[in-house]
């Protein structure tokens, strides 16, 4: 039995009590507001007025319960607190917080944890496009029903409620999110309930004046796909001659205007030869990288020739890791040699789960344990926590909405009968959330698969990184038939399977 195995066992044995504990103090005061929010605000440092019976929940209640759950946890409580009460992006940080505690309070803790509501969803915000991409996963481009602006706006003040919280995280997607004629009164509208709000765009339509727009609206984040170094590459996977520059002037665009700019590339059979210079270029501009997985859905379905085999996949995976450990290594003597550091640690990102797996083998081969906390990024300060987190977030930490409201586990999924899970609009969220049956089959990996083949047992199921991985659920769907429990087989571990299936597609 796995570690992580053994502590879900025992943690159901003491979830009732915990649950008891957090009841005492997930308080909606009349005159001081969230008791979560607030006593953890108190327990960092914030002078906080509060009315006596917040105050003694506070101290008798709450207190300890930080106290032993950052201990037990091994959780950096100068990182907790610096995110919590002093940055910029600290609203969002506030409502995962009381999302995670909510969470515990419903479902008790288990290993990887389900929070009352996402951290983030990724809007599909039209199906519009301007470029013909290979890979689409929304086989975007035709013109389909979507929301008209007003249903966006009361889809908005949805997401704003999601379990008495709200949602910290809201990204943009599409098609091209930007050819949406009310893109930008949409999004102002957004930041209004939201915190943290980001956009992923082609980047063709990134001209100054939409920089800027983006800018007074308050989006936080950008990031601009490029699957080739060259116009070649590019424009023969994007499909569309001339937007290569296009991409790149809006690049140069997000740097200049100083927005926190990301280069996203899809690495496959026919780019991965350009992934360092893309890499290098976003190093030179000091912008951060993030590589997808190639997913077979949508169009990417068409085109299954394209995705890696497991060795060249790990292969990036490596490339991409030793940057992040290398960030790790100097961050980490930086702070003894001077007391702190400035250096940030996820400036290197994969969407690719087994990225947290590569990356944990890394840093043990130079003899440390960073690890990155899901596969979305690395960050210093919550590496203990990192099957908590739980690497794939799909129908967990996140959710993926159509330009209709339809909510599926993830954009990667299909758009079918099973996937969809209802309505934004016709459907309460938080029951969606609670009660779908697909959704909380993805929150157990007790329940994945492991394979006899070659006397060996491989497949997630019998992985020791299973609680920071988890493989991409939905290439398991893409690649078998709707299973949402097989092996992710782009994984090196699971190459033996890779091969098999190869062969038998021979
Ligand atoms: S076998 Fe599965 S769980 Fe393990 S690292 Fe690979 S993809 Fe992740
Ligand atoms: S299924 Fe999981 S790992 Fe795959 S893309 Fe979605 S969130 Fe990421």
């Amino acid at each position: 039995m796995q570690l992580d195995s053994l502590e879900n066992a025992m943690l159901s044995a003491i979830n009732p009590i915990l649950k008891a504990i957090i009841e005492r103090f997930d308080v909606d005061c009349n005159q001081d507001g969230d008791l979560l929010v607030n006593s953890l605000k108190r327990f960092h440092g914030e002078d906080i007025q509060l009315c006596r019976n917040c105050r003694n929940l506070s101290r008798r209640i709450a207190d300890p319960f930080y106290e032993i759950g950052s201990r037990i946890l091994r959780i950096d409580k100068d990182f907790m607190r610096s995110m919590f009460l002093g940055q910029k992006y600290r609203e969002a940080w506030l409502k995962g917080f009381a999302l995670m505690m909510k969470g515990i309070r419903k479902y008790g803790i288990h290993i990887p944890f389900t929070p009352a509501g996402p951290f983030q969803i990724v809007w599909n915000f039209t199906y519009l496009c301007n470029l013909k991409c290979k890979h689409c996963y929304e086989d975007a481009g035709v013109r389909q029903s979507e929301f008209t602006t007003d249903q966006a706006y009361e889809t908005l003040d949805v997401l704003s409620r999601i379990a008495g919280v709200g949602l910290p995280s809201l990204s943009f997607s599409g098609g091209e999110p930007l050819l949406r004629k009310d893109f930008f009164e949409v999004t102002a509208y957004a930041k209004k309930r939201i915190p943290y709000i980001s956009i992923a765009t082609n980047g063709t339509l990134l001209t100054r004046d939409n920089v800027k727009q983006l800018k007074d609206v308050g989006v936080d984040y950008v990031e601009i796909s490029l699957d080739g170094a060259s116009k070649e590459t590019h424009e023969g996977f994007r499909g569309v001659s001339g937007c290569f520059k296009k991409t790149m002037k809006g690049i140069e665009n997000c740097v200049d205007a100083g927005l926190d700019t990301c280069i996203a590339a899809v690495a496959h059979r026919e780019n991965q030869g350009e992934i360092p210079i893309i890499m290098e270029l976003a190093e030179k501009l000091g912008i951060r990288f993030i590589n997808f997985n190639y997913i077979p859905t949508g169009r990417a379905k068409e085109h299954m020739e394209l995705d890696l085999a497991p060795e060249e996949r790990m292969s990036i995976l490596e490339m991409i890791g030793r940057k992040t450990v290398n960030l790790y290594t100097r961050a980490k003597q930086e702070e003894v040699e001077t007391g702190r550091t400035n250096i940030r640690t996820d400036q290197f990102l994969s969407t690719c789960p087994q990225y947290a797996s590569v990356v944990k083998n890394l840093s043990e081969q130079i003899g440390e344990d960073f690890k990155v906390s899901a596969h979305y990024g690395a960050k210093r300060g919550v590496e203990n926590i990192a099957s908590f987190l739980g690497g794939c977030g799909a129908g967990r930490l996140y959710i993926a909405l159509e330009p209709n409201g339809d909510l599926k586990p993830c954009v990667f999924f299909p758009t079918n009968r099973e996937t969809v899970l209802g309505n934004i609009l016709e459907e309460g969220f938080d029951e969606l959330w609670s009660n779908t049956r697909m959704l909380q089959e993805l929150r157990n990996r007790e329940h994945l698969e492991s394979y006899k083949l070659g006397g060996r047992t491989i497949g997630c199921g019998n992985c020791r990184d299973k609680y920071i991985c988890g493989g991409c659920r939905a290439r398991s769907y893409g690649y078998f038939d709707g299973t949402l429990t097989s092996a992710d087989i782009g994984c090196i571990k699971n190459e033996k399977l890779w091969k098999r299936m190869a062969k038998s597609a021979q």
